[in-house]
Protein backbone atom coordinates (compact mmCIF):
# COMPACT_ATOMS: atom_id res chain seq x y z
CA UNK A 1 0.00 0.00 0.00
CA UNK A 2 2.91 2.68 0.82
CA UNK A 3 4.69 1.69 -1.96
CA UNK A 4 1.43 2.02 -4.05
CA UNK A 5 1.10 5.47 -2.77
CA UNK A 6 4.05 6.88 -3.25
CA UNK A 7 4.46 5.76 -6.90
CA UNK A 8 0.88 6.65 -7.34
CA UNK A 9 -0.26 9.69 -5.03
CA UNK A 10 -3.39 10.30 -7.27
CA UNK A 11 -4.56 6.54 -7.00
CA UNK A 12 -7.77 6.27 -4.64
CA UNK A 13 -6.84 4.00 -1.43
CA UNK A 14 -9.77 5.65 0.60
CA UNK A 15 -12.83 3.78 0.95
CA UNK A 16 -16.14 5.76 1.59
CA UNK A 17 -18.68 3.79 2.79
CA UNK A 18 -21.96 4.42 1.98
CA UNK A 19 -24.85 4.13 4.35
CA UNK A 20 -28.28 4.07 3.71
CA UNK A 21 -29.87 3.30 7.59
CA UNK A 22 -29.70 5.07 10.74
CA UNK A 23 -29.13 1.76 12.47
CA UNK A 24 -25.77 1.38 10.65
CA UNK A 25 -24.57 4.89 10.38
CA UNK A 26 -25.49 4.53 14.76
CA UNK A 27 -23.36 1.44 14.52
CA UNK A 28 -20.00 2.93 12.85
CA UNK A 29 -20.25 6.14 14.45
CA UNK A 30 -19.88 4.05 18.02
CA UNK A 31 -16.63 2.31 16.69
CA UNK A 32 -15.44 5.66 15.08
CA UNK A 33 -12.49 7.91 16.03
CA UNK A 34 -13.28 11.10 17.13
CA UNK A 35 -13.85 14.28 17.04
CA UNK A 36 -16.71 13.81 14.49
CA UNK A 37 -17.52 16.17 11.24
CA UNK A 38 -20.89 16.22 9.59
CA UNK A 39 -21.04 18.01 5.97
CA UNK A 40 -24.68 17.99 5.46
CA UNK A 41 -25.07 18.44 1.56
CA UNK A 42 -28.06 17.75 -0.82
CA UNK A 43 -25.63 16.24 -2.95
CA UNK A 44 -24.35 16.61 -6.60
CA UNK A 45 -20.85 17.58 -4.92
CA UNK A 46 -19.12 20.40 -6.59
CA UNK A 47 -15.67 22.35 -5.30
CA UNK A 48 -18.13 24.43 -2.67
CA UNK A 49 -18.96 21.27 -1.15
CA UNK A 50 -15.32 20.28 -1.16
CA UNK A 51 -14.11 23.18 0.59
CA UNK A 52 -16.23 22.37 3.28
CA UNK A 53 -15.24 18.38 3.24
CA UNK A 54 -11.07 19.56 3.64
CA UNK A 55 -12.14 21.85 6.67
CA UNK A 56 -13.62 18.95 8.30
CA UNK A 57 -10.62 16.45 7.54
CA UNK A 58 -8.37 19.17 8.70
CA UNK A 59 -10.46 19.66 12.03
CA UNK A 60 -11.77 16.25 12.66
CA UNK A 61 -10.79 12.72 13.08
CA UNK A 62 -13.85 11.10 11.23
CA UNK A 63 -16.04 13.17 8.28
CA UNK A 64 -19.39 11.90 7.26
CA UNK A 65 -21.36 13.91 4.56
CA UNK A 66 -24.84 13.52 3.95
CA UNK A 67 -26.42 13.24 1.01
CA UNK A 68 -30.28 14.21 1.04
CA UNK A 69 -32.61 16.31 -1.06
CA UNK A 70 -34.99 17.37 1.51
CA UNK A 71 -38.26 17.32 0.18
CA UNK A 72 -39.49 19.61 3.68
CA UNK A 73 -37.44 22.78 1.49
CA UNK A 74 -38.92 23.19 -1.35
CA UNK A 75 -42.16 24.70 -2.32
CA UNK A 76 -44.72 23.18 -4.08
CA UNK A 77 -43.74 24.82 -7.26
CA UNK A 78 -39.93 24.30 -6.51
CA UNK A 79 -37.65 22.05 -8.50
CA UNK A 80 -37.35 19.01 -6.21
CA UNK A 81 -38.19 16.67 -8.56
CA UNK A 82 -35.45 18.09 -11.16
CA UNK A 83 -33.28 18.63 -8.42
CA UNK A 84 -29.85 17.19 -9.73
CA UNK A 85 -28.70 13.81 -8.20
CA UNK A 86 -25.28 12.14 -9.16
CA UNK A 87 -24.50 9.62 -6.00
CA UNK A 88 -21.95 7.84 -7.91
CA UNK A 89 -20.55 10.81 -8.66
CA UNK A 90 -20.84 11.80 -5.20
CA UNK A 91 -18.99 8.67 -3.95
CA UNK A 92 -15.79 9.00 -6.37
CA UNK A 93 -15.68 12.63 -5.14
CA UNK A 94 -16.00 12.08 -1.67
CA UNK A 95 -13.33 8.75 -2.06
CA UNK A 96 -10.81 11.19 -4.01
CA UNK A 97 -11.27 13.40 -0.75
CA UNK A 98 -10.61 11.21 1.61
CA UNK A 99 -14.17 11.61 3.02
CA UNK A 100 -15.29 8.11 5.61
CA UNK A 101 -18.72 7.58 4.95
CA UNK A 102 -21.74 8.61 3.03
CA UNK A 103 -24.70 8.63 5.02
CA UNK A 104 -27.22 8.57 2.06
CA UNK A 105 -30.91 7.73 3.34
CA UNK A 106 -34.34 7.49 1.94
CA UNK A 107 -37.01 9.90 2.62
CA UNK A 108 -39.06 7.31 4.62
CA UNK A 109 -35.82 6.81 6.80
CA UNK A 110 -35.58 10.43 7.73
CA UNK A 111 -39.55 11.06 7.93
CA UNK A 112 -41.01 8.39 8.78
CA UNK A 113 -44.44 9.84 9.48
CA UNK A 114 -43.97 12.88 6.49
CA UNK A 115 -47.25 14.31 6.94
CA UNK A 116 -47.04 14.67 11.00
CA UNK A 117 -43.15 16.48 10.04
CA UNK A 118 -44.91 18.77 7.60
CA UNK A 119 -47.48 19.57 10.14
CA UNK A 120 -44.91 20.12 13.02
CA UNK A 121 -42.10 21.48 11.89
CA UNK A 122 -39.38 23.61 13.92
CA UNK A 123 -40.23 27.22 13.27
CA UNK A 124 -36.87 29.38 13.18
CA UNK A 125 -37.98 33.40 14.27
CA UNK A 126 -39.73 35.57 11.38
CA UNK A 127 -36.69 37.63 11.65
CA UNK A 128 -34.97 35.09 10.48
CA UNK A 129 -37.04 33.93 7.68
CA UNK A 130 -39.56 36.92 6.74
CA UNK A 131 -37.08 38.55 4.31
CA UNK A 132 -34.32 37.61 1.86
CA UNK A 133 -35.01 34.09 0.41
CA UNK A 134 -37.74 33.33 2.88
CA UNK A 135 -40.26 36.15 0.93
CA UNK A 136 -40.18 33.79 -2.10
CA UNK A 137 -39.28 30.51 -0.40
CA UNK A 138 -42.08 29.84 2.09
CA UNK A 139 -41.76 27.16 4.84
CA UNK A 140 -37.69 26.46 2.75
CA UNK A 141 -35.92 28.09 6.25
CA UNK A 142 -38.39 25.85 8.54
CA UNK A 143 -37.35 22.91 6.47
CA UNK A 144 -33.70 23.70 6.67
CA UNK A 145 -34.32 23.83 10.57
CA UNK A 146 -36.57 20.54 10.42
CA UNK A 147 -33.87 18.11 8.71
CA UNK A 148 -30.60 19.52 10.12
CA UNK A 149 -31.94 18.79 13.97
CA UNK A 150 -33.23 15.39 12.49
CA UNK A 151 -29.60 15.01 11.50
CA UNK A 152 -27.69 16.43 14.22
CA UNK A 153 -29.59 14.11 16.91
CA UNK A 154 -29.33 10.98 14.50
CA UNK A 155 -25.31 11.45 14.29
CA UNK A 156 -24.22 14.05 16.97
CA UNK A 157 -21.32 15.08 15.83
CA UNK A 158 -18.85 17.54 17.41
CA UNK A 159 -18.74 19.94 14.51
CA UNK A 160 -20.73 20.66 11.37
CA UNK A 161 -19.84 22.62 8.00
CA UNK A 162 -21.94 25.01 6.21
CA UNK A 163 -20.75 27.04 3.97
CA UNK A 164 -20.99 31.36 3.68
CA UNK A 165 -22.58 31.37 -0.01
CA UNK A 166 -25.96 30.24 2.30
CA UNK A 167 -25.93 33.05 4.83
CA UNK A 168 -29.63 33.55 5.84
CA UNK A 169 -29.37 29.32 5.84
CA UNK A 170 -26.03 29.59 8.37
CA UNK A 171 -27.57 32.56 10.26
CA UNK A 172 -30.92 29.84 10.91
CA UNK A 173 -28.64 27.16 11.76
CA UNK A 174 -26.41 29.42 14.48
CA UNK A 175 -30.27 29.73 15.30
CA UNK A 176 -31.34 26.50 15.98
CA UNK A 177 -28.03 25.00 17.80
CA UNK A 178 -28.28 27.88 20.33
CA UNK A 179 -32.44 27.30 20.71
CA UNK A 180 -32.12 23.55 21.53
CA UNK A 181 -29.13 24.04 23.14
CA UNK A 182 -27.15 21.40 21.02
CA UNK A 183 -23.66 20.35 21.69
CA UNK A 184 -22.29 21.03 18.09
CA UNK A 185 -19.76 23.49 17.02
CA UNK A 186 -20.98 25.22 14.00
CA UNK A 187 -18.10 26.16 11.11
CA UNK A 188 -18.85 28.43 8.06
CA UNK A 189 -16.83 28.24 5.24
CA UNK A 190 -15.77 31.00 2.81
CA UNK A 191 -17.75 30.76 -0.52
CA UNK A 192 -15.73 29.09 -3.20
CA UNK A 193 -16.20 30.29 -7.32
CA UNK A 194 -14.91 29.45 -10.29
CA UNK A 195 -12.46 32.29 -12.52
CA UNK A 196 -15.08 34.13 -13.77
CA UNK A 197 -16.68 34.52 -10.13
CA UNK A 198 -19.72 32.71 -10.33
CA UNK A 199 -20.33 30.67 -6.89
CA UNK A 200 -20.34 26.99 -7.41
CA UNK A 201 -23.66 25.84 -6.92
CA UNK A 202 -25.39 22.45 -7.88
CA UNK A 203 -27.88 24.32 -10.06
CA UNK A 204 -24.89 26.10 -12.48
CA UNK A 205 -25.83 22.54 -14.06
CA UNK A 206 -28.89 23.96 -15.51
CA UNK A 207 -27.48 26.96 -17.22
CA UNK A 208 -26.48 27.25 -20.65
CA UNK A 209 -23.10 27.93 -21.54
CA UNK A 210 -24.31 31.49 -22.73
CA UNK A 211 -26.40 31.83 -19.20
CA UNK A 212 -23.42 30.78 -16.87
CA UNK A 213 -21.18 33.64 -18.65
CA UNK A 214 -24.42 36.21 -17.96
CA UNK A 215 -24.80 34.33 -14.33
CA UNK A 216 -21.29 35.77 -13.29
CA UNK A 217 -22.62 39.23 -13.56
CA UNK A 218 -24.39 38.73 -10.35
CA UNK A 219 -20.81 38.78 -8.25
CA UNK A 220 -19.83 41.39 -10.38
CA UNK A 221 -22.64 43.55 -9.54
CA UNK A 222 -21.77 42.64 -5.44
CA UNK A 223 -18.14 43.62 -6.02
CA UNK A 224 -19.67 46.93 -7.72
CA UNK A 225 -21.91 47.78 -4.72
CA UNK A 226 -19.04 46.96 -2.15
CA UNK A 227 -16.52 48.97 -4.12
CA UNK A 228 -19.16 51.89 -4.28
CA UNK A 229 -19.87 51.70 -0.25
CA UNK A 230 -16.39 51.74 0.29
CA UNK A 231 -15.03 54.10 -1.54
CA UNK A 232 -17.52 56.51 -0.36
CA UNK A 233 -18.83 56.86 -3.64
CA UNK A 234 -22.45 56.31 -2.82
CA UNK A 235 -24.26 55.45 0.46
CA UNK A 236 -26.05 52.09 0.73
CA UNK A 237 -29.08 52.09 -0.83
CA UNK A 238 -27.26 54.13 -3.96
CA UNK A 239 -24.67 51.48 -4.35
CA UNK A 240 -27.65 49.22 -4.48
CA UNK A 241 -29.44 51.23 -7.06
CA UNK A 242 -26.05 51.31 -9.02
CA UNK A 243 -25.72 47.18 -9.10
CA UNK A 244 -29.48 47.08 -10.06
CA UNK A 245 -28.57 49.10 -13.29
CA UNK A 246 -25.64 47.25 -14.14
CA UNK A 247 -28.06 44.27 -14.09
CA UNK A 248 -30.82 45.47 -16.10
CA UNK A 249 -28.34 45.35 -19.15
CA UNK A 250 -28.91 42.03 -18.95
CA UNK A 251 -32.54 40.89 -20.00
CA UNK A 252 -31.81 37.05 -18.90
CA UNK A 253 -31.64 38.19 -15.41
CA UNK A 254 -34.61 38.56 -13.18
CA UNK A 255 -33.18 39.93 -9.90
CA UNK A 256 -35.46 38.86 -6.68
CA UNK A 257 -33.12 41.39 -4.25
CA UNK A 258 -30.15 43.19 -3.79
CA UNK A 259 -29.68 44.13 0.24
CA UNK A 260 -27.67 45.05 2.50
CA UNK A 261 -27.83 43.00 5.84
CA UNK A 262 -25.83 43.53 9.29
CA UNK A 263 -23.21 40.44 9.91
CA UNK A 264 -24.15 39.98 13.15
CA UNK A 265 -28.12 39.10 13.03
CA UNK A 266 -28.71 40.03 8.91
CA UNK A 267 -31.18 43.46 10.46
CA UNK A 268 -31.07 45.91 7.77
CA UNK A 269 -28.22 48.14 7.73
CA UNK A 270 -28.32 52.26 7.44
CA UNK A 271 -27.93 53.81 4.45
CA UNK A 272 -24.53 55.53 5.98
CA UNK A 273 -23.02 51.92 7.01
CA UNK A 274 -19.71 51.69 5.44
CA UNK A 275 -18.55 47.93 6.78
CA UNK A 276 -19.81 45.03 9.07
CA UNK A 277 -22.19 44.12 7.23
CA UNK A 278 -22.98 41.90 3.70
CA UNK A 279 -24.64 42.98 0.07
CA UNK A 280 -26.76 39.49 -0.98
CA UNK A 281 -28.70 39.03 -4.26
CA UNK A 282 -30.94 36.38 -5.47
CA UNK A 283 -31.21 36.64 -8.67
CA UNK A 284 -33.27 33.59 -11.47
CA UNK A 285 -30.77 33.31 -14.98
CA UNK A 286 -33.64 31.86 -17.32
CA UNK A 287 -35.03 28.81 -14.96
CA UNK A 288 -32.44 28.85 -12.83
CA UNK A 289 -32.83 30.49 -9.30
CA UNK A 290 -29.08 31.95 -8.02
CA UNK A 291 -27.98 33.06 -5.06
CA UNK A 292 -24.81 34.88 -3.40
CA UNK A 293 -23.04 37.54 -1.16
CA UNK A 294 -20.10 39.91 -0.32
CA UNK A 295 -19.03 40.76 2.95
CA UNK A 296 -18.39 44.26 3.15
CA UNK A 297 -15.50 44.41 5.76
P1 LIG B 1 -26.31 22.19 -0.83
O1 LIG B 1 -25.89 20.85 -1.31
O2 LIG B 1 -26.57 23.17 -1.93
O3 LIG B 1 -27.42 22.12 0.19
O4 LIG B 1 -25.06 22.80 -0.05
C1 LIG B 1 -24.46 22.09 1.00
C2 LIG B 1 -23.48 22.98 1.70
O5 LIG B 1 -22.48 23.42 0.77
C3 LIG B 1 -24.12 24.26 2.28
O6 LIG B 1 -23.57 24.52 3.56
C4 LIG B 1 -23.72 25.31 1.30
O7 LIG B 1 -23.63 26.61 1.85
C5 LIG B 1 -22.34 24.83 0.87
N1 LIG B 1 -21.98 25.39 -0.43
C6 LIG B 1 -22.70 25.37 -1.57
N2 LIG B 1 -22.07 26.05 -2.56
C7 LIG B 1 -20.92 26.52 -2.01
C8 LIG B 1 -19.84 27.30 -2.51
N3 LIG B 1 -19.81 27.73 -3.77
N4 LIG B 1 -18.82 27.59 -1.68
C9 LIG B 1 -18.82 27.15 -0.39
N5 LIG B 1 -19.82 26.42 0.15
C10 LIG B 1 -20.86 26.10 -0.64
Amino acid sequence: MVYLYVCYPNLRYHMTSLIKSIQDIKNVIAKSEKSLALVPTMGSLHAGHISLIKAAKNECKTTIVYIFVNPLQFGPAEDFKEYPRDLAGDLKICEENNVDFIFAPEISEIYPDIEDIKNNPIKPPPELTNSLCGKTRQNHFSGVATVVKRFLDIIEPDFIYFGEKDLQQLHVIKWLVKEFNLSVNVKSCPTIRETTGLAYSSRNKYLTPEEKTIAASLYKALKLAKGNTRSGIFPVNKSILESLIFLSHFSQIKVEYVEARDKANLAKVPDDAKHGFYYLIAAKIGKVRLIDNIEVV
